[in-house]
């Protein structure tokens, strides 16, 4: 009975080696992807987590509050670039974007053309 007690703590050791060996800073992390463990919200950061695929130490980073919930486009602001125009969130910090669609070009007075939506100029 004792015997064989020992024999099993002496495997489970042996199994738990190069794990050990890995934390101990030896391990060169590969880290995956990650995921989202905590979505963030106007009152929490969030944080991703990553997992080492060689050892399987794990770390996180932290994902910014949300200064809002829902993106607003009250104040038109246009972005666009060649081809497309579009409205980008009232929100400084946000860059999200809606309803792109093609620039409607026209002729402008004086040359060149004009997209009648957002005045971008060609
Ligand atoms: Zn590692
Ligand atoms: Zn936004
Ligand atoms: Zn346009």
């Amino acid at each position: 009975m004792k015997r064989s007690s020992l024999i099993l703590a002496l495997i489970c050791i042996l199994a738990t080696l190069p794990l050990a060996f890995c934390s101990c800073g030896e391990c060169e992390h590969v880290w995956d992807r990650g995921y989202t463990a905590k979505e963030p919200t106007t009152e929490e950061k969030g944080y991703y987590i990553y997992t080492c695929v060689d050892c399987g130490e794990m770390k996180s980073e932290e994902i910014p509050k949300l200064s809002h919930i829902e993106h607003t486009y009250s104040k038109l602001i246009w972005g666009g670039d060649a081809d497309f125009h579009w409205f980008i969130c009232d929100y400084d910090d946000c860059n999200v974007t809606t309803n792109k669609k093609e620039h409607t070009w026209v002729e402008r007075i004086g040359g060149g053309m004009i997209c009648q939506v957002c005045r971008r100029e060609q």
